[in-house]
């Protein structure tokens, strides 16, 4: 439960920036956010003096939890070097190789800033390719907070209830065409009418900005099929699923190539960073060989690279992915059983290392499933779970994440809590 210090920062910070916080989910949390003071492994500690189990771990990007050692020690030997050049710098080209042989084996890279920055490359290159103007997208995914695909978006847009942002000019937001995820008669329908002038069909693999939903069997197979026979490229937006859902990501789990593959969040090792891969000939387009404009002051920032690439070594060295699987599974059983032992009828979606809770009986395969959950009971879970220590997402429309350092006892841990919050919430 965050305490007095939290909210005098809170108070203060609300004069100064929309809503108090710099990205909106933060401002989810209830009765009020609480502050950081620091992280360690699978735990926040707060200034209010409070130490959390972090299920959170800034949305993804802390696979290996908070200040791992050797992340650590990687950025701090950068930093006696400088940590901003303007200037190619070797570490770019092996995290590159390592990416594009797990992602695009042949391919070519770009390295941005955001998944943000990512997905606008990604559709920009897509729309030089291809040379057509529109684009699917998928109800209740969320690809980052541009113009191009801030409609029908999940995550914070979800959460906040706005199916198109203000601000994006309708004839930017009328080039976006929303189909919904799970339900290829969607797609066909809107590819029988503008197939031949869609550019690319931009897809979450699994979502993981409307709570969790997984891919139907066959359907991102059918994406792949439709969108061949269209002309279209396949963009699979992987900053959530890419190095989570295994080193290669939704591409290798779900047996599906994309032609643009995005990534972010862990490929940074917690820094900010985004990357764009695809095919040699379409990636090729981009300047300052061809005329698909992408710059940046920051791209390839030399902490980033380094912190990604130690992260990446970390996970190949270790594979700690077995073992996350089955703590997600736990945590999920354990959902599910607390609950049904409550009275409460609930779908719990997990694979590999996320687990989303709704509170809605007969399964979430959709962004309309999602939102038939009583988001009342998922905001009271989060909040009692905060009061005993464990800190999940704040939104129904997030996914909670586990690392390589939630540890067996931090699950048994987390299990007495939600067995505990279960009871709670029954009254
Ligand atoms: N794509 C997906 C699937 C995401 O989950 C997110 C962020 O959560 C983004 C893109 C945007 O990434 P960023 O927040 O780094 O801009």
């Amino acid at each position: 439960m965050p305490g007095k210090r939290s909210l005098k920062l809170y108070e203060e910070a609300r004069q100064l920036f929309p809503g108090g916080v710099n990205s909106p989910v933060r401002a989810a949390v209830k009765p009020y956010p609480f502050y950081v003071e620091r992280g360690e492994g699978p735990y926040i500690f707060t200034v209010d003096g409070e130490k959390l189990i972090d299920y959170v771990l800034a949305y993804g990007p802390l696979i290996l939890g908070h200040r791992h050692p050797r992340v650590k020690a990687a950025v701090e030997e950068q930093l006696e070097k400088g940590w901003l050049y303007g200037a190619p710098y070797e570490p770019e080209i092996e995290l590159a190789k390592k990416i594009l042989w797990y992602y695009m084996p042949g391919g070519m890279i770009r390295f941005v800033n955001s998944g943000t920055e990512a997905t606008m490359l990604a559709i920009r290159l897509a729309r030089g390719y291809t040379r057509r103007k529109y684009i699917v997208k998928f109800e209740g995914c969320y690809h980052g907070a541009h113009d191009y695909v801030l409609v029908g978006a999940g995550s914070a847009a979800a959460e906040y209830g706005i199916p198109a942002s203000e601000g994006v000019p309708e004839e930017v937001a009328r080039l976006t065409l929303i189909a919904k995820y799970n339900d290829i008669d969607t797609v066909e329908k809107i590819m029988k009418k503008h197939g031949d002038q869609v550019a690319a069909i931009i897809v979450e693999p699994v979502v993981g900005n409307a709570g969790l939903i997984l891919p139907r069997d066959g359907f991102l197979r059918e994406l792949r099929r439709i969108a061949d026979e269209h002309g279209a490229l396949l963009i699979f937006d992987e900053v959530i699923t890419g190095f989570r859902l295994g080193l290669r990501g939704a591409q290798e789990y779900f047996g599906v190539k994309a032609d643009i593959v995005t990534l972010g969040k862990i490929v940074g090792g917690g820094f900010p960073v985004g990357a764009v891969a695809a095919r040699r000939e379409i990636m090729e387009m981009v300047t300052p060989v061809g005329k698909v404009f992408n710059a940046g002051t920051f791209n390839a920032h030399p902490v980033t690279m380094i912190a990604g690439l130690e992260t990446i070594r970390v996970l190949e060295e270790t594979n700690p992915y077995p073992a996350m699987r089955e703590a997600a599974k736990r945590i999920a059983d354990t959902l599910l059983d607390a609950a049904g032992r409550n009275g409460f009828d609930v779908t719990v979606n997990h694979i590999e290392s996320m687990v989303q809770v709704f509170f809605k009986p007969g399964g979430v395969w959709s962004y309309d499933d999602a939102k038939q959950s009583n988001r009342k009971l998922y905001d009271k879970l989060h909040e009692i779970l905060l009061r005993k220590g464990v800190f999940i997402p704040p939104s129904q429309m997030e996914t909670w994440f586990l690392s390589a350092v939630h540890t067996r006892e931090v699950i048994d841990d987390t299990l007495s809590a939600i067995e505990d919050a279960f009871r709670e919430l029954r009254g």
